[in-house]
């Protein structure tokens, strides 16, 4: 075992213990997934810490610990297809892809420059997931309907189009408050009908969710 595995095993060992990872298809697939394959160069010997780290042009990776909890409650399973809004550095998409096939996750960037980096971070690391560039506060009406649709960027509201694109039964993950840098992590299921439960699993604090139905620039 090489030291970056040796890390990852003992970060995803501590991730069970402090109760965050606590299903075996979310602690396979961060142990299967390299971080540091996800992030740049000089942040590199931090991979494995349970920290949010910079991934440049003023956005971050989220914890690992944040992105297990949310990984959890998404209660994700092979063969779900799932949106991805905000795809980052590509990580998050690369560990949904262990869990529900790379052929059913779809991530959607924004930012020009983050959507490249994200792309060549999946590409090295051989996930052929889908990466789109665009609005995801618009969702992604071309793949639609999701059964998971994951915002990894905080909206002040979830976005009309998002319930739109989701099955009967699917379920929206997003980061949802009035501050800027303040939000409760929101779980929307979908009954039939189109009526929604809304569940809440406490405070985090995500990088804003920038669009038409998003916060303005
Ligand atoms: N899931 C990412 C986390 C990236 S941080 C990872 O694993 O690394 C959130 C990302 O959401 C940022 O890259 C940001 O540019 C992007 N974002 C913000 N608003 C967006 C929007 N309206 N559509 C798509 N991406 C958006």
């Amino acid at each position: 075992m090489s030291l970056n595995d040796e890390s990852r095993v003992n970060m995803v060992s501590y991730l069970e213990k402090i109760g965050y990872v606590k299903s075996e298809s979310v602690k396979n697939a961060f142990l299967k997934v390299d971080r540091s394959n996800f992030i740049p160069e000089h942040v590199k010997h931090e991979a494995y810490r349970d920290t949010p780290l910079s991934i440049g042009w003023g956005q971050t990776i989220s914890a690992p610990s944040m992105i297990a909890l949310m990984l959890e409650v998404s209660d994700l399973k092979n063969g779900l297809k799932t949106l991805e809004i905000g795809a980052g550095s590509g990580y998050n998409a690369a560990l949904i892809a262990e869990i529900c096939g790379e052929e059913n996750v779809i991530t959607i960037e924004r930012i020009p420059e983050v959507y490249q980096f994200g792309m060549e971070n999946l590409k090295r690391a051989e996930y052929r997931v889908r990466i789109v560039i665009g609005d995801g506060t618009k969702g992604f009406e071309e793949e639609a309907p999701y059964d998971r649709i994951i915002a990894t960027a905080a909206a002040p509201e979830i976005p009309q189009s998002w319930k739109d694109q989701l099955k009967e039964d699917g379920m929206i993950i997003a980061p949802v408050g009035k501050e800027r840098y303040y939000q409760e992590l929101t779980v929307l299921k979908k009954r039939k009908g189109g009526t929604f439960d809304t569940k809440k699993y406490g405070g985090c604090i995500f990088v804003p969710l920038v669009g038409e139905d998003g916060w303005k620039e």
